[in-house]
């Protein structure tokens, strides 16, 4: 409101004030004179009141009633916000109906819900995939999505990893739930149809099962007939070429035997489900068997020095933990020069995780590999590799288990220096006590 409105506003005031007192002074009746004054200028207030309040009602924009000064302006503001107001509207709307339009092209199922995971709002993708009708916006999604396995998703407070399931509309369609808080307490939900994705991985897992199986039948007579040879040898054959040819055909088969072996082991990580059996291990006495297995292995005799607390127990599937230890120890010693120390350690840090460190003085890795080190086959140098009977598998075994135990791999090296391999597990997973008895009970754990 301008300073120009309110003067105009005052001089109105004393205008009337001066005209009641002229008349007044006229009619020799000044004090009346004022008083009727006085009601006219509130009865012209009123009105312009009225005015403002019909005009507000009635929302006719395009009449603007007309008045001067005050009032004038008073008007003139209120219809310019209100067609800022109006024209913000226009354009709220259309990006609403923007973003509908863009989700409704979406083929995934995007929802919004409130704090208690009602039903807020929903793209078509979702009418669809979840059979969902106007009528249940407000219904909890936990109606329409009912399998334990959400519910405990939902609750868990970590979406990191999103979670797949049957549809509950039809089991031959596999979904994948991804939930995100996105303050306020609301959060979005986000369902995709991953059917063809998870049957290709279906096929993919069915089809290594199938041939390592498959592999594993003829290779075994490969062996057996290799072995007869080779006790019949020296009464058949004066050629030298004979045995080394048998040598190497040995070698060969037990090269095959082991990747066989690695990749079933793989495979049924990938199938078999997490809910195995879990119990707390004691690690001080398995770390101790994988040690001594280790030593065997180890022609150049590698010192092998093992710190662990006896008292230290882990939540864990044990053929699991053997497996992923001893192939950290077992490439400490194939990948370490004779007579090197090797250090198995096992200990609580700060955050309250368990390590389990196995650190060597060997060959160690450039920086540029170790990111790839698990991936399957991936070798730093193949022939020597091959040449220590490995597989390349080892690692990517060790990361799969790691995984199933809700844990990490962290590879530190420095080439020609050697490595540290830490398996870091979380503190819900360790007990530190001298009897477990009593806690030894089977707990299932949770997918990653
Ligand atoms: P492999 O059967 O070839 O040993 P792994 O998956 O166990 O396969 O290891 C992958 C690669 O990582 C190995 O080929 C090797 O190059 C490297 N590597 C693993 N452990 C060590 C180690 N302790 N020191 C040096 N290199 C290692």
């Amino acid at each position: 409101m301008s300073q120009h409105g309110v003067n105009s506003e005052i001089n109105r005031l004393l205008g009337f004030l001066l005209l009641s007192v002229a008349i007044g002074l006229l009619l020799g009746q000044v004090l009346l004179t004022i008083i009727a004054g006085a009601l006219l200028y509130i009865a012209y207030q009123l009105a312009n009141m009225r005015r403002l309040l019909k005009w507000l009602k009635h929302h006719r924009l395009q009449e603007v009633p007309d008045a001067n000064g005050l009032w004038g302006e008073i008007f003139d503001l209120l219809s310019r916000r209100k067609r800022l107001e109006i024209r913000e509207k226009k354009r709220f709307k259309a990006t609403i109906a923007r973003i509908t339009a863009t989700t409704s092209a979406l083929s995934d199922a995007v929802i919004l819900l409130n704090s208690s995971y009602g039903l807020s709002w929903w793209n078509e993708a979702t009418e669809e995939l979840l059979d969902l009708k106007p009528r249940d916006i407000g219904s909890s999604i936990i109606n329409f999505v009912r399998h334990p396995d959400f519910v405990n998703y939902l609750e868990s407070g970590k979406y990191d990893i999103p979670l797949t399931l049957a549809s509950p509309r039809n089991i031959e369609i596999s979904l994948e739930f991804q939930f995100t808080p996105v303050g306020d307490g609301e959060a979005l939900l986000v369902i995709r149809d991953i059917t063809r994705i998870y049957k290709l991985e279906k096929m993919r897992k069915d089809f290594v099962a199938n041939v390592t199986h498959e592999l594993r039948t003829p290779l075994t007579v490969i062996r057996g007939y290799l072995e007869v040879l080779e006790d019949k040898l020296p009464e058949q054959s004066q050629d030298e070429h004979y045995p080394k040819a048998l040598e190497q055909m040995r070698q060969q088969s037990l090269r095959m035997t082991t990747l066989i072996n690695d990749l079933t082991m793989l495979s049924k990580l990938e199938t078999d489900s997490v809910n195995k059996t879990q119990e707390y291990v004691q690690l001080k006495p398995l770390l101790e068997m994988i040690c001594d297995e280790a030593r065997a292995i180890s022609t150049q005799g590698h010192e092998i020095i093992l710190t662990c607390d006896k008292n230290l127990y882990l939540l864990a599937n044990d053929r699991e933990l053997h497996s992923a230890f001893s192939n950290l120890v077992t490439n400490a010693v194939k990948y370490s020069p004779d007579g090197k120390v090797i250090e198995v350690m096992a200990s609580i840090n700060l955050a309250n995780n368990l390590l389990v460190e196995v650190k060597d003085s060997g060959i160690g890795i450039d920086q540029q590999h170790i990111s790839r080190l698990t991936e399957r086959f991936y070798r730093v140098d193949s022939s020597r590799s091959i040449q220590t009977g490995g597989t390349g598998l080892g690692l990517a075994i060790v990361k799969h288990i790691l995984l199933r135990h809700d844990s990490r791999l962290q590879i530190r090296s420095i080439h020609g220096e050697g490595s540290t391999f830490t398996c870091v597990f979380p503190e819900r997973r360790v007990k530190e006590s001298d009897n477990i008895s009593e806690t030894s009970t089977n707990v299932n754990s949770k997918a990653v």
